[in-house]
């Protein structure tokens, strides 16, 4: 079976992609269970010394890596770059990995007891369409670390830098089998990942409700799974914050990418004392807010990834009062203008649900009690941003705010040095950080008597 890719930004068609079929991902498991075992029995250091070199073509390539996520995903020239960059770090980072899976030894009677992390052997990468190339790093290159092969699968909307990033694996010298890219649908390349008893552990990232169906089909092997789901996440703008630097900061932390990011912080929560400041400057903002070509430097938001994910977006503007819209293009292409609604009611579905667009819902509240409540009212727990300038309600929030990664008088959520992951039906288990290579071992436990 093949798919037309089509070019987000003017419509026009683009490559055809042959999918892969459940005997062909068979083959590339098959091919990954032998080429694991030898890389695992590398050197330490050898493994090391291959996957810097990996970071190293990722970053010559960056160039062509960035232009072919404009051109499929439509992503604005200057995070495409980012993006690419942040592989390479993303592969640096834990090129330091097969040197430090370090086990312990523990005080035992009789003999010695020492405990080792042993690789997992096949890992399965699902990767979804807003980030192709930075969400698959953060599988693959912790997997490859601690001895695993991988194969990825990325969405079929997106799959051009990911099917690149195959091509620099082997040019950086990784063994043949050992990071494969599987192209095709998530219903057979992606279950086969799910139902193959070779393949040990899968990471998904995507939709709650695919993580569901990948749960429950995990569950027949016990195999081991890492889910990266949806979110709701809340901003929260206090009276005493920088009520200005909230407000001018507000529109890239919920439309960059075309808000089509899962720490879309898609729901802002204002202390009503200060709401009319707030939206006042938040107009400004997003009226600013740069929307166009995405080769241009300048751009800050493309369009959205399919006509299809357009009518979506579309379908959560419905009778909610839209407060006002930024600028998007005319013409050919997925444009969609940043556009801030004021639902009239908690249970609106622009509150409850994942848009997943350049849409942002804004709520006011009367005091702490009532911010930590909204923020929490949902079965999403991603991200979140909380601006106050007092130090004490800074921490009650953010301790109290039910999800897995916060910023404070700022947005950032990812830094790939640091934990990442959600809370409730945002996700199970952490990726990134110093831990990560970790979760694609075992633990073992061997005793040595003396005698
Ligand atoms: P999706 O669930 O439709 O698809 C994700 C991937 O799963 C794709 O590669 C798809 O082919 C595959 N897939 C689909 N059905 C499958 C099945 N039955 N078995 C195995 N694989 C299957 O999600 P999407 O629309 O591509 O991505 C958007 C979603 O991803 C949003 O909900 C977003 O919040 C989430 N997301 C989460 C994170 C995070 O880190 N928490 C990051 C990015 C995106």
């Amino acid at each position: 079976m093949s798919y037309q890719l089509i070019n987000p930004a003017t419509g026009e068609p683009m490559e055809t992609i042959e999918h892969a079929s459940i005997e062909q991902a068979d083959e590339a498991i098959a091919r990954a269970k032998t080429a694991q075992a030898h890389w695992a029995a590398l050197a330490p250091a050898d493994r090391a010394a291959i996957l810097r070199k990996f970071a190293q073509v990722v970053d010559a390539d960056l160039e062509t890596l960035a232009a072919l996520e404009v051109r499929n995903s439509g992503h604005p020239i200057t995070q495409a770059r980012w993006e690419a960059g942040h592989v390479a770090r993303v592969l640096e980072y834990y090129s330091a990995g097969p040197e430090r899976l370090i086990g312990k030894q523990i005080p035992v009677a009789g003999g010695i007891d020492i405990t080792f992390h042993e690789p997992l052997g096949v890992v399965g990468i699902i990767t979804p369409w807003n980030f192709p190339m930075t969400i698959a790093s953060w599988g693959f290159a912790p997997a490859l670390a601690a001895g695993n092969a991988v194969i990825v699968k990325p969405a079929e909307w997106t799959p051009l830098t990911t099917m690149r990033l195959g091509e620099l694996a082997l040019e950086a010298g990784v063994p043949e089998g050992v990071f494969q890219v599987l192209v095709g649908r998530g219903s057979v390349v992606g279950n086969r990942f799910v139902t193959h008893t070779d393949v040990r552990k899968v990471v998904f990232t995507g939709s709650t409700e695919v993580g569901k169906t990948i749960m429950r089909g995990a569950a027949d092997q016990i195999k081991r799974i890492t889910l990266e789901l949806g979110g709701k996440s809340a901003n929260i703008v206090f009276a005493d914050a920088d009520v200005d630097k909230a407000a001018a900061a507000a529109p890239s932390a919920v439309f960059e990418n075309a808000g089509q990011d899962c720490c879309a912080r898609s729901r802002i929560l204002v202390e009503a004392s200060v709401y009319d400041r707030f939206m006042e400057g938040l107009e400004k903002s997003v009226k600013a807010y740069k929307v166009g070509d995405p080769t241009d430097e300048a751009t800050e938001m493309g369009p959205l990834v399919t006509a299809g994910h357009k009518e979506s977006v579309e379908s959560f503007l419905g009778d909610v009062p839209i407060a006002f819209r930024g600028q998007a293009p005319e013409g050919p292409g997925n444009w969609f203008a940043p556009t801030v609604l004021l639902p009239k009611s908690n249970d609106d579905r622009c509150l409850r649900e994942e848009i997943f667009g350049p849409v942002v819902a804004v709520v006011p509240f009367k005091d702490e009690a009532e911010a930590l409540e909204l923020a929490n009212n949902t079965e999403f727990g991603l991200s979140g941003s909380i601006w106050s300038r007092d130090v004490g309600r800074v921490i009650r929030v953010a301790r109290g705010v039910q999800s897995g990664n916060l910023s404070v008088n700022s947005h950032s959520s990812v830094r790939y040095s640091t934990p990442f992951g959600g809370f409730k039906q945002s996700g199970l288990g952490r990726e990134l950080g110093p831990d990560a290579p970790l979760h694609f071992t075992e633990e073992k436990n061997v005793f040595i008597p003396h005698d």
